[in-house]
């Protein structure tokens, strides 16, 4: 049996992840859950799957967790110590690291410095600290295996391919729920940006697809995982979601990844790579699909993307600054405080600031960036006024 740590099991990613177990047949299991604040969830998970570990990082929900785990036999930790329990368990074969947003660089890390074989899910740990990670895991003789479904595409497609046969890598992006939307998306509300077209996704990464951020932060993450440059990595909108990634060839031929889209097959690759096992979920119907549709994205409507680019050609600290302070100002949308527009306007902003700092970072410089970020998106989102409606 394959035992795998889940950092994030209660969110949209983790429950995906559980769902692969449950269909595995005892293949594989769970040796560690780990998520936020979310306890009721986590004890019904941990009672399904009995796991060694489960560890909620906030200290009231941990409290909470363990009274309700009492005498289960399931040790209960909390806190950013339980997560780094979670995230290096020696029971663990692979770690899914799936928490959203920066608080999943230092479990990612910790995993990689443990020398683990991690399933990749929390993009914004490669955007932010890309360089310490995937050193980190190359000392400790770690393997990162992508589970967002473009990289996993591209993984796939590369696999025992030679590099330098390979032109540019080309990630697909659905377009978001505003691709054919007409006029000003400043007045949009949370309700029409959280509903995304083609899949179904937590509440952050679905708000980074309909700006495009998230397709910046892929970008990016590809970068690290990859090792092109980012002018080797293209961006196609394809609003089927049923292409992820291609291949450009030097010969001019393209080699395309096809799937539905459903999160569990990614997860599932990931988490019994290097091997492929017969899963029971819906196939593709060419037939029935009819037609597939490209188009070119939109700069001047959705600036994310560019910014993204911009951010990482600056280097240094600069991508930990435009994560950290997406993360401010989509929280701040979601929680109808700053118009939808104004979340890249705020990104923007931060980056033009003294935040960002140049050269090779390490972890330190790295969360310090992150927190400084912070401080200065919700300064600029408190100076703002929130349009008064949704
Ligand atoms: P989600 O919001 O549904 O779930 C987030 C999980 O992280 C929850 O279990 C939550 O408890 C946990 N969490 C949040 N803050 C935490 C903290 N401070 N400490 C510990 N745990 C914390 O998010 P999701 O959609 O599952 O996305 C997770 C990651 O996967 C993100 O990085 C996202 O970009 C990436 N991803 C998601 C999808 C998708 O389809 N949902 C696809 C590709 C990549
Ligand atoms: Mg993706």
């Amino acid at each position: 049996m394959r035992r795998v740590s889940i950092l994030g099991a209660t969110g949209s990613i983790g429950e995906s992840a559980l769902d692969v177990v449950r269909a595995s047949g005892g293949r594989l299991g769970v040796a560690a859950l780990a998520a936020g604040s979310n306890w009721r969830k986590l004890e019904a998970q941990a009672r399904e799957f009995r796991p060694l570990l489960v560890t909620a990082a906030d200290d009231a929900a941990a409290h909470e967790l363990g009274r309700a785990l009492a005498g289960s036999g399931i040790a209960v930790a909390g806190g950013d110590e339980g997560l780094e329990r979670a995230a290096t368990h020696t029971a663990a074969d692979v770690v899914l690291s799936a928490i959203v947003g920066a608080a999943g660089i230092l479990p990612t890390l910790a995993a990689a410095r443990a020398g683990k074989t991690i399933a990749l899910a929390n993009k914004e740990s490669l955007v932010a600290a890309g360089s310490v990670i995937t050193a980190a895991a190359r000392e400790a003789g770690g393997v990162l295996l992508p589970v967002d479904s473009e990289h996993n595409a591209l993984f796939q497609l590369l696999a025992g391919r030679d590099a330098a046969e390979v032109s540019r890598l080309v990630l697909t992006a659905s377009g978001g729920p505003f691709l054919r939307r007409n006029g000003s998306l400043a007045e949009v509300t949370p309700e029409d940006a959280l509903r995304h077209p083609s899949w179904s996704m937590g509440a952050k990464v679905s708000i980074d697809s309909a700006t495009l951020m998230n397709k910046g932060l892929e970008v990016i993450e590809a970068h690290w995982l990859f090792n092109l440059p980012l002018e080797r990595i293209a961006v196609v909108i394809h609003p089927q979601s049923v292409v992820h990634g291609a291949l450009e060839m030097i010969d001019g031929a393209l080699l395309a990844h096809l799937s539905p889209p459903d999160m569990r097959i990614p997860i599932a690759a990931a988490l019994y790579h290097p091997e492929r096992v017969a899963l029971p979920w819906r196939r593709l119907d060419l037939a029935a699909l009819g037609r597939l549709e490209f188009s070119a994205p939109d700069h001047a409507r959705f600036p994310a993307l560019g910014l993204a680019y911009a951010a990482f050609a600056r280097g240094g600290t600069a991508p930990a600054v435009l994560n950290a302070a997406n993360e401010v100002a989509v929280q701040a949308f979601l929680e109808r405080r700053l118009g939808f527009t104004a979340i890249v306007e705020v990104v923007a902003e931060v980056l033009a600031g003294p935040v960002a700092v140049p050269g090779l970072p390490d972890i330190d410089m790295i969360m310090a960036a992150d927190a400084a970020a912070r401080e200065a998106a919700a300064e600029l989102v408190r100076g703002r006024q929130a349009p008064r409606r949704g």
